[in-house]
């Protein structure tokens, strides 16, 4: 019997894809004065459509409306009233859910299925979560009168357009400042929909501004007069920034890269360890900064959890991202896949073990097979620098001090997993590993309630929770 699945894609026209977008500045959008780009289906390599992009010239009339807004109506208003506005996005948010998924499929390459299941649901929940705070500020242990910072300049990554959006939006909105938005230039769509969003919801003019362009127009906004900025990216975009910022008393967060360690210890239940280890890598085709891309296996199991993780990994399916049975969709860029096609590479010349899934690749579009690395060693590129890809490398310890060394012989700190059936050893585990987040048999768990980011390389500030709050009050 031929147990393969029929095809079961959603359907592209619930994007409502428009053939132009334009950037959204003072409550309107409007032509910018930058170069368009355009944004392609990485699935497809074909262009989706045309994105006006901001100038410096729009990136000051952006920032200026934004401090309007900040002065005049956004920072004025009460908490209760903000609230209102914050409540109204993320019900319209969930109620064009499905637009949204759909459109963040086709403009990211991810599959539908998380889209659908995570980005959307997530983003929207972001927003209920941070309305819930506007009016209870004075409460959330951060002083007696929290005040709002400003206007916020912030600059986000690909790889979750519209959850990283609503990341920003949500704290910012929510703590009574109001935000100049740039989207990445290979997925600036949702964000710009977002905007249409707000506007409906009857967002004063100015509050929100999104301007899409690329680096140079992410560049623009840094140095704008803003009060703050806040970026999700590469550590090296994020340490010129630090530098540009050092000294002018703006504030800033950066929510950089990582290289989490996945520590599995022998005493772990091996199957769900398994499939935790490739939520951890696979989840998203690797593209998340807080990805399991180190797996730390103990020696005595190795070879049993190569097998069981090889034979899983088997039944992933790569393929069509609007396909409701796709797990492993398409690399978001040509330049991201070259990436990983470059590191892969270097696995090979260093000597580590490389292992393919056997799944078929659709024969046009940006893919690459999951892949697994055994034998790395420390010194290892694949095991040093992020591949921000569907590859993961094994590494293995004996001992739980070993487990923890090598573990923490990283640059970045952003977040990390334990498994094991001891609850003792889980707790001296998570206490040594030096992550912002560490999940306990478990990975990739989201609540808004519950501060994200990292030390060291991986940057510094939190996002979700009081923590994620502080960022965007002076207290
Ligand atoms: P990037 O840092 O170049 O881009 C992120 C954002 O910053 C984009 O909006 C980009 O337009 C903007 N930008 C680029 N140069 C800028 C500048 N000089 N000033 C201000 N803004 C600027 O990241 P990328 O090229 O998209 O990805 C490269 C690597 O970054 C990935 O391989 C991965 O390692 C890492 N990354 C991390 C995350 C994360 O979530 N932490 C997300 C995406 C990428
Ligand atoms: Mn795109």
């Amino acid at each position: 019997m031929d147990w393969t699945y029929a095809p079961a894609p959603e359907n592209a026209a619930i994007a409502n894809l428009q053939p132009t977008y334009r950037p959204f500045i003072d409550g309107e959008f409007v032509d910018g004065g930058g170069e368009p780009l355009k944004t392609i289906n990485p699935a497809t390599e074909e262009v989706l459509a045309e994105v006006g992009t901001a100038s410096p010239a729009d990136v000051e009339r952006a920032t200026a409306a934004a401090r309007r807004a900040y002065t005049k109506v956004w920072g004025p208003m009460s908490g209760a009233e903000r609230a209102k506005y914050i409540y109204r996005i993320a019900r319209i948010m969930a109620e064009r859910s499905r637009e949204l998924a759909v459109l963040e499929t086709l403009d990211n390459g991810k599959p539908i299925r998380e889209s659908r299941d995570v980005d959307i649901p997530t983003a929207s929940a972001h927003l209920f979560h941070h309305a819930g705070w506007a009016d209870k500020l004075e409460y959330a242990g951060l002083g007696p009168a929290p005040k709002p910072v400003g206007v916020v300049g912030a600059v986000i990554p690909w790889n979750f357009p519209l959850l990283m959006a609503a990341w920003k939006v949500a704290p910012a909105l929510a703590c009574g400042n109001t935000i100049v938005l740039k989207p990445a230039e290979t997925t600036p769509l949702t964000a710009l929909v977002l905007a249409e969003i707000a506007a409906e919801a009857g967002l004063p003019p100015g509050v929100l501004n999104v301007l899409p362009g690329a680096g140079e127009t992410g560049a623009a906004v840094v140095g704008a007069e803003v009060d703050k900025v806040a970026f999700t990216g590469s550590t090296d975009v994020g340490r010129e920034i630090q530098r540009r910022l050092a000294g002018t008393g703006r504030r800033l967060t950066l929510e950089l890269g990582g290289k989490a360690a996945n520590v599995v210890y022998a005493d772990a239940a091996l199957d769900q360890a398994v499939d935790g280890v490739v939520d951890g890598i696979f989840f998203n085709q690797g593209h998340v900064c807080c990805a399991g891309s180190r797996l730390l296996v103990q020696e005595s199991i190795a070879e049993e959890f190569a097998e069981l993780l090889h034979a899983r990994i088997e039944t992933l399916r790569v393929g069509d991202p609007l396909d409701k049975n796709t797990d492993v969709g398409a690399i978001n860029s040509r330049a991201q896949l070259d990436r990983i096609v470059d590191l892969a590479a270097a696995g090979d010349a260093e000597g580590a073990q490389r292992w393919t899934s056997s799944c078929p690749l659709p024969e046009r579009g940006l893919f690459f097979p999951p892949t697994v690395f055994d034998g790395v060693e420390q010194t290892m590129r694949i095991a040093r620098e992020e591949i921000f890809g569907p590859v993961l490398s094994v590494l293995t310890f004996r001992t739980p001090e070993e487990a923890v060394a090598k573990a923490n012989n990283t640059p970045y700190g952003l977040s990390a997993g334990v498994w094991t059936e001891k609850g003792a050893k889980a707790l001296w585990t998570a206490q040594r590993l030096r992550a912002g987040v560490v999940w306990t048999n478990t990975f990739n768990r989201f609540d808004p309630a519950s501060p994200f980011g990292g030390y060291r390389e991986s940057g510094f500030g939190r996002e979700g929770g009081r923590a994620g709050l502080a960022a965007y009050l002076n207290a």
